[in-house]
């Protein structure tokens, strides 16, 4: 039950809609704040290429002083500028970098320190001498500088391989919250078509609880809402009722009896215009309802719905005095409000049947309290 309502509470398609874009937010920042500057690192913390630079240039200058010596003699100037060569040779070399990873570095160094004191006396080596002294240095000068081309190649590699595999999470990663998305935006259109399709039953019985389904007005109960939503306005209520229409139905059956209720509803519409409403209250009676400032407009009205149908002269081959459908008319202006309405139904009422007492096709008005006025037909 609780775990219902937590469900229900936190786990709507919207708070799933936010979650999944705060998940997308937090994958895109660990990506640009984590991964790259990761990556960045692996190039910076090799250090490499600056150190591959320093080898290739302190090959460069050992090989500098090998020319020299090899090509330009045996003199004190020679051998002055070649150590001058070597010295700068071994400024690059000599660094710690080198010295820790490559086991080559220190005898090499080792090598060059001999040979600078040798040329520092003014003495030029034999080239058998010199091609140890110097070789072995550029030899191991080599090895780094492929060392670290290895390494950065290594490093490339890593690099592509990280960033693939990051591209893939993020695209899957956004897949899948896409994917969420739209399950989420059709779990909310389903929910939204079922609470409209249920809406739309239930106004469909509020509206056939409301109707008569034979003339298709209101009945009471539409009646007595209408006169609550309009509490406080004053109305004016008409009731009318069929003059001997049990001998009509006798006479000409119950279909042609349906027939007259519907043909007099549509008279009584036609005759009061739109402001009127009809309900039927059962039977052959029928009630309206409609906006009355006056005592003359509640008689108009009265007297616009017995006119009405007395010119359609519609035919009764039973009524014992005429040979057309008359009516009986009794109406009362009031305060809408619930509980006058009762007192105003009974007035209309009582002056309805004061009409059938005098002898019905007539309309009479009331008062919620006595009634004050009479017009007989
Ligand atoms: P009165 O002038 O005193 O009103 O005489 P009446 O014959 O109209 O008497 P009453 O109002 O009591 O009779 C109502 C008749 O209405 C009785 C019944 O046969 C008829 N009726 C009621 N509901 C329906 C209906 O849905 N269809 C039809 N055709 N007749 C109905
Ligand atoms: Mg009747």
């Amino acid at each position: 039950m609780r775990w219902h309502r937590v469900r229900r509470r936190y786990i709507g398609w919207l708070s799933l809609s936010l979650m999944s874009f705060t998940a997308l937010m937090l994958l895109i920042t660990y990506e640009t704040r984590w991964v790259h500057p990761e990556i960045h690192a692996y190039f910076s913390q090799s250090g490499n290429l600056t150190g591959q630079q320093l080898a290739t240039r302190s090959r460069r200058y050992l090989e500098e002083s090998l020319g020299i010596l090899l090509e330009e003699g045996d003199s004190e100037a020679v051998a002055q500028r070649a150590r001058f060569q070597i010295e700068l040779g071994y400024s690059l070399f000599d660094i710690g970098v080198y010295r820790n990873e490559y086991a080559c570095t220190v005898p090499s160094l080792q090598r060059l320190d001999g040979l600078h004191d040798t040329l520092s006396r003014g003495i030029v080596p034999s080239p058998a001498l010199l091609s140890q002294d110097l070789l072995a240095p550029i030899r191991c000068l080599t090895e780094i500088e492929m060392d670290q081309l290895d390494r950065r190649a290594r490093v490339t590699n890593q690099f592509v391989e990280e960033t693939r595999r990051h591209q893939t999470q993020v695209l899957m990663g956004s897949l899948a919250i896409y994917l969420l998305g739209l399950g989420f935006w059709g779990m909310h259109e389903r929910r939204r078509r079922q609470a409209d399709r249920a809406t739309r039953e239930s106004l469909r019985w509020m509206a056939q609880a409301l109707r008569d389904p034979l003339t298709g007005i209101g009945n009471r109960t539409a009646l007595h809402d209408d006169i609550d939503a309009q509490a406080g306005r004053s109305l004016g209520l008409i009731l009318i009722d069929i003059d001997y229409f049990k001998p009509y139905n006798d006479a000409l059956g119950h279909p042609d009896g349906d027939r007259l209720l519907r043909e007099l509803v549509a008279l009584i519409a036609k005759a009061l215009g739109g402001e009127a409403r009809l309900y039927r209250m059962g039977g052959d009676e029928f009630a309206v309802l409609l906006p009355c400032d006056s005592a003359g407009t509640l008689e108009r009205s009265c007297a616009l719905v017995v006119d009405q149908v007395r010119r359609a002269a519609l035919s009764h081959p039973d009524h014992p005095a005429g040979p057309h459908v008359t009516l009986s008319v009794g109406g009362v202006q009031f305060i809408a409000a619930c509980e006058a309405f009762t007192e105003a139904y009974a007035a209309a009422d009582q002056a309805l049947y004061w009409v059938k007492a005098q002898g019905r096709d007539g309309w009479q008005t009331g008062r919620v309290m006595p009634m004050d006025r009479v017009d007989s037909p």
